[in-house]
């Protein structure tokens, strides 16, 4: 554990507590200013050493506590991070937080330290250990840096918090990867197990099963399955199996959901400094973890049939798996950008929301944002680090009916970030990676073509429930309709067979519930989706008993 503090009494007595506690399984490193902190851990990581937990200083002279923890960041990536501030400086300290991705901020004084800062510290040594060990057991990838494919490998890995070194396809390591594994270039993207067995070109569920990520069921009937992993999927997980239910979660891709796009996430109660969408997703999982719930990813859940009392899903394989109750969770998708070079370059330069992956490729280029809503402002305040420009590209006259005020004032502070209303992306242009876009100004129509790096697009969301064909009752959106939603003038529902309304998350179908973004007119937040799946377990219950 490093800490690093300006002020010799301050930096003492961090060290001092951190001891008492931690010094029987950590070193406690201490240094007295940015510089000698960045120092020591470069001694440690020649040495080899491991850095669980570093807590900086804000406001320190040389270099503040942010610029610090991101220099560190470079070393160690896996640190978990906390910035120490003096109550004046709380304001500062969080709009300063954007810029960096901190755990917690820890206010001075923090007398009592059992109730101010070991709670604290435990919670970050807690995330460290649990991604920790993966740290150690490192996945390999081989691929190019400008391929969809490789970029697919790369955002799965990401997203599901799996630690991985990239090598590039063209150069020495990276050939020499391929040849040890007797592969050629037909092989790319190439992942490379910890226990040292290459995948060539593999497909997602081949990589979630290579590098331990559940995709199969324990058993073949459970009390609840939950369709989606998302904020309302994980918070069904999380109160589900706390409650007793033998509960198992169904992801498609990973955990997280649109929030585990999010860079940071200000407005979650009980996170005053924000928190991003990874980390969240993180404990989420790990909380459901905890309770016994079970969490396949990589599965694609394609059909749903009522059986008797069974609900049963089905699987893109054509594996089932059945439930007393179902909580569809599958919140909603982006709608493509439908403008000519668009599809044929989403990978390669082209994305949909935010890809963390890249923010290191956006160094000196301009970045484009499609997209008027808080997603589009946060990325731009994430990506206007590394990039030359951030320009958010707007069809309506402002920002201000679609983004919250307090995101509006943020990036008009940001001297890189430029908004074009009334503008729309008319055209992509590059061969194998985007070179350039072509602009239209909808009042004047002149068009405009651009250099453009990349493209973030967060354009409006659909449901995509297709699948779900006429299992419930849809909206002509594709919305799940739930509840009230479904009586009208008293009448109930086509088919339904029960004595009673249908419970306020209940679809057309007894036991199937929804919760999220994908039910018919629900609030598009993260809390509410949280709330909906806590709330939907409560309803499931109700369920259990009246039948
Ligand atoms: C970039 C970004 C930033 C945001 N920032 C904020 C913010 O700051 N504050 C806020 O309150 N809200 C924010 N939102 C909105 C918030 O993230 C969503 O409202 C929330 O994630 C909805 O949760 P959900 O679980 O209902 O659905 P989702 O998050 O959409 O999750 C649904 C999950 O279901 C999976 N799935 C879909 N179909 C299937 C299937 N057939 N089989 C298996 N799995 C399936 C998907 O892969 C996905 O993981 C943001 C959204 C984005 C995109």
């Amino acid at each position: 554990m490093l800490t690093v503090d300006d002020d010799p009494a301050v930096s003492r007595a961090v060290a001092r507590d951190l001891r008492r506690r931690y010094g029987q399984t950590y070193q406690i490193v201490r240094a007295s200013s940015a510089d000698e902190g960045l120092a020591a851990l470069r001694e440690i990581k020649l040495r080899g050493g491991r850095v669980a937990v570093l807590l900086a200083d804000y406001r320190m002279p040389q270099m503040s506590g942010i610029e610090f923890l991101e220099q560190a960041m470079d070393l160690f990536p896996h640190a978990r991070r906390a910035l120490l501030t003096a109550y004046a400086d709380t304001d500062a300290a969080i709009q300063a937080i954007n810029v960096v991705d901190v755990d917690h901020y820890l206010l001075k004084p923090w007398d009592p330290p059992e109730e101010k800062l070991y709670p604290v510290v435990d919670a970050l040594v807690e995330a460290w250990r649990a991604a920790g060990e993966r740290e150690v057991d490192e996945v390999k990838v081989v691929g190019h840096r400008w391929s969809a494919p490789s970029y697919k490998v790369r955002d799965f890995l990401a997203r599901n918090l799996v630690p991985y070194r990239w090598f590039a396809a063209d150069e020495p390591a990276g050939r020499r990867l391929l040849e040890a594994a007797g592969q050629g270039p037909a092989a790319v993207p190439m992942v490379v197990t910890p226990d040292g067995r290459a995948l060539a070109a593999p497909t997602t569920a081949q990589i979630a099963a290579a590098v331990g990520l559940t995709t199969a069921p324990v058993r073949d009937f459970y009390d609840l399955v939950i369709v989606g992993g998302g904020p309302a999927g994980l918070g069904a997980a999380v109160y589900g199996a706390s409650e007793g239910l033998r509960t198992v979660l169904v992801e498609r891709r990973a955990t997280g959901g649109q929030a585990g796009q999010s860079s940071r996430i200000e407005n979650y109660l009980g996170f005053p400094d924000g928190i991003s969408g990874a980390q969240l997703t993180d404990r989420a999982r790990r909380q459901a973890a905890k309770f016994g719930a079970e969490v396949l990813t990589t599965r694609d859940v394609t059909a749903l049939e009522v059986r008797g009392p069974a609900r049963a899903i089905r699987f893109d394989d054509g594996a089932e798996l059945s439930a007393h109750a179902v909580i569809l969770a599958t919140g909603v998708s982006y709608r493509p950008l439908t403008a000519p070079g668009v599809a044929e370059l989403t990978g390669s330069g082209v994305f949909y929301g935010s890809a963390a992956t890249e923010a290191a490729a956006c160094q000196d280029t301009d970045v484009y944002i499609v997209g008027g809503a808080n997603s589009a402002g946060q990325a731009a305040l994430f990506y206007c680090r590394h990039a030359s420009t951030v320009t958010i590209v707007v069809r309506g006259d402002s920002l201000e009916h679609s983004m919250s005020y307090y995101l509006i004032q943020q990036l008009a502070a940001i001297d890189n970030i430029r908004v074009r209303t009334h503008t729309e992306v008319v055209r992509a242009h590059g061969t194998d990676r985007l070179a350039a876009l072509t602009l239209c100004d909808g009042k004047s129509g002149t068009q405009e073509t651009v250099p453009a790096g990349h493209l973030f697009v967060f354009i409006g969301a659909e449901p995509r429930t297709d699948w779900l064909d006429a299992a419930v009752a849809r909206d002509d959106r594709g919305f799940v309709r739930t509840g009230p939603d479904l009586v009208s003038e008293g009448r109930r529902p086509a088919g339904w067979d029960r004595d009673r309304d249908p419970f306020y998350l209940e679809s057309s179908v007894p036991g199937i519930f929804a919760a999220g973004d994908v039910r018919a007119n629900s609030v598009k937040r993260v809390a509410s989706a949280v709330g909906e799946g806590a709330m939907a377990v409560t309803l499931v219950h109700r369920y259990l008993e009246s039948r």
